[in-house]
């Protein structure tokens, strides 16, 4: 659209020029939830700029627990606000970014059940930990 000399508005804030950076996480409202989302794993530190993301994401972790989820939520993240996107666009529906971020949550933590790990696998304890850093 962009090549064609279209510039879309933002659809999530009314921002006049919607791109991938303003999108992931410039936009007050992707940002307002990604924020709570990766509150447990980056703190004060979460920046609303993609390549800072990016980077923050690929960086060394801790353990391999965190390693997965912070991946699981960055994904789900960029796809349930694309989907909100459409969804305004088309005229669907209207979540608020408290509702969006309360389903994220919770397609995590269903998703995460739904692997079932057990007893000593080496993901057993990816459920428990998700629930530490989403509180
Ligand atoms: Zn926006």
């Amino acid at each position: 659209m962009r090549n064609w000399g279209v510039v879309q508005g933002c659809g999530l804030c009314g921002e006049r020029d919607e791109t991938r950076d303003h999108l992931f996480f410039a936009c007050p409202y992707s940002f307002t939830v990604w924020e709570k989302l990766v509150r447990g794993f980056f703190g004060r530190r979460t920046n609303p700029d993609w390549t800072a993301t990016l980077s923050m994401i690929a960086g060394r972790r801790r353990n391999r627990l965190d390693s997965i989820l912070i991946k699981m939520v960055f994904q789900m993240t960029i796809y349930h606000v694309w989907r909100e996107r459409n969804e305004r666009r088309h005229q669907m529906t209207w979540k608020t970014a408290d509702q969006l971020h309360k389903i994220i949550d919770k397609t995590m933590r269903n998703r995460i059940a739904s692997l079932k790990y057990k007893g000593q696998h080496q993901n057993a304890g990816l459920l428990q930990r998700c629930f530490e850093l989403s509180g």
